[in-house]
């Protein structure tokens, strides 16, 4: 496995990239942006095709690199379901696989340093945001963090991982790189509690001040789509009910462009095709599915994933490739949704 830990000195972030093997796919774990050059060179140095970046949760200290590495990569942006960024092209859930050329993380919902705290665990590692610190745990007192929260996270979930579990956390201010699970559990000071409240006493009592960057970078890390506006004209644009005049009227061919467990948890648009947004590059090759589906269906293909993130960039993908009149759902399936459009689920 390919495994690199960088970190950035202004705001001791560690990002993490991993990839099964050079040649392959890979994904990136809380970017930061003022440091995406590097990252990107990374990649082309070990020749890997990123394909997700995953935030563990709304950073305050400083401002994401998702939105920028998505638009240099088109990869597929992750964060958690209780996110407040605006645009995320993948939501994830409590026990969720997030599947990688092979690498497989999953899910936890650890709340508690805000609500919206993410960790995501391998077979030998656990990616824990800030959740779990080094000798730490994340601040509780902004962005609705919540101290019993953190504790339910910390003893109930993150500690019931094995004992050599490894810790990778998304800061360390003292120079560690990693812990394990057993180490923190007995020696990280915050852990040696005995109960909620006496968590919450020590949290609510920290009295430290509020990050430097705060006041820029939460509003940033909220706005990640901002600059998707860019790959997409007016006129490709489809709200959920243009769409759903569309398809009664017209010969449209709807694509959704979403994962296998998107459309098992949330379902999919009746009559649609499916293919996968990662398949993109072999369904458009002039013997691809969707190259000869575009042949046929001139100008009347419509293309939808979860929020309107790949959908978008796909969109961008065929019209860079050739392919005219392609239009995407904006917003997608979540807006199809609320505006009552019907979905399937079997
Ligand atoms: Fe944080």
């Amino acid at each position: 496995m390919i495994f690199q830990q960088m970190f950035d000195p202004v705001s001791s972030t560690y990002t993490y990239v991993l990839a099964r093997r050079h040649g392959g796919e890979a994904l990136i774990i809380d970017p930061v942006f003022d440091l995406v050059d590097l990252y990107v060179s990374l990649l082309e140095r070990l020749d890997l095709r990123l394909v997700k970046a995953i935030d563990t949760h709304v950073h305050a200290d400083h401002v994401t690199g998702l939105g920028r590495l998505r638009d240099i990569t088109k990869c597929v942006t992750v964060m958690g379901e209780m996110s407040g960024a605006d645009v995320v092209s993948m939501r994830v859930c409590e026990d969720e696989k997030i599947d990688v050329d092979g690498i497989e993380l999953r899910t936890l919902y650890t709340p508690g340093h805000t609500d919206d705290s993410y960790s995501f665990a391998g077979a030998d590692r656990v990616f824990t945001g800030d959740a779990l610190l080094i000798g730490g745990t994340g601040r509780t007192d902004f962005q609705n963090g919540d101290p019993r929260a953190g504790y339910d996270s910390l003893f109930n979930k993150l500690l019931k991982l094995p004992a050599g579990t490894l810790v990778f956390p998304a800061h360390d201010y003292n120079g560690n790189t990693a812990s394990t699970i057993g180490y923190e559990a007995t020696h990280n000071p915050r852990l040696q509690v005995n109960s909620a409240d006496e968590y919450a006493d020590i949290m609510n009592n920290l009295n430290l001040p509020d990050p430097k960057l705060m006041d820029i970078a939460v509003p940033a890390n909220l706005a990640v789509g901002a600059s998707l506006s860019q790959y997409v004209n007016a006129d490709e644009e489809l709200d959920a009910e243009q769409c759903r005049n569309v398809c009664d009227h017209e010969d449209v061919i709807l694509v959704d462009l979403r994962e296998d467990s998107e459309r098992a948890r949330d379902g999919w648009i009746p009559d649609s095709l499916h293919m996968p947004y990662n398949s993109l590059a072999s369904q458009l090759t002039p013997s691809g599915a969707l190259t000869r589906i575009a042949k046929d269906h001139q100008g009347h293909i419509v293309l939808y994933c979860a929020h309107g993130e790949r959908s978008v960039l796909a969109l961008d993908t065929m019209r860079n490739a050739g392919f005219s009149g392609v239009k995407h759902l904006k917003g997608g399936l979540k807006a199809w949704v609320s505006s009552g459009g019907e979905v399937n689920r079997t």
